[in-house]
């Protein structure tokens, strides 16, 4: 059966143009609204001959109860069920930021494979996401979902992966 890649991360780390920017088409919603991305989205996508499934998922809240959050905390849990391989968003602008930690702690429970994408990274030669190392994970992918940098090179890891 085909892979499944499923796309999580705190709302607006850019999930959504992420997902886009793989698919190649706009098959998502994407809004500026943090948080409105409620639905999962599902697209094909064809890597060096490799197909796979990617999903979008609505940005993960980790502290909060408030029902919209709960909701799209339940959906993503069933995401990363389905999912094969994980690509964890986090913005390189912001930086590490608490709930990052905590979204880690949840796929690491897992037991899948993951893999830190860092985007927002529109200039290769930033230094911004050397900080996510801190995480301790062996790689970090730079991308900027925006002009598509890093891209290719995440693709090549999760192809590699699947
Ligand atoms: P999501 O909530 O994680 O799905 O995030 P979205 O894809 O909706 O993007 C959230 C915001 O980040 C939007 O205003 C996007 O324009 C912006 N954004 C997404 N990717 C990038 C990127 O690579 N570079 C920059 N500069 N902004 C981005
Ligand atoms: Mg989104």
């Amino acid at each position: 059966s085909i892979p499944v890649v499923a796309i999580v991360g705190r709302p607006n780390v850019g999930k959504s143009h992420l997902f886009n920017r793989i698919i190649g088409e706009a098959t998502a919603i994407v809004s500026d609204e943090a948080g409105t991305t409620r639905d999962r989205h599902f697209g094909r996508a064809e890597w060096a001959g490799h197909d796979f499934w990617l999903v979008d998922t609505g940005g993960l809240v980790e502290d909060s109860n408030l029902p919209m959050d709960v909701a799209i905390r339940r959906q993503v849990m069933e995401a990363i069920e389905e999912a094969d391989l994980m690509l964890f968003v986090c913005d390189a602008r912001v930086g590490v930021h608490p709930s990052d930690a905590r979204i880690m702690d949840l796929l690491r429970n897992s037991q899948k494979p993951w893999l830190l994408v860092a985007n927002k990274v529109d200039n290769p030669e930033s230094a911004d996401y050397f900080e996510f190392y801190r995480l301790g994970v062996t790689e970090v992918y730079p991308v900027s979902a925006s002009n598509g940098k890093g891209s290719g090179d995440l693709l090549d890891a999760v192809v590699g992966a699947i």
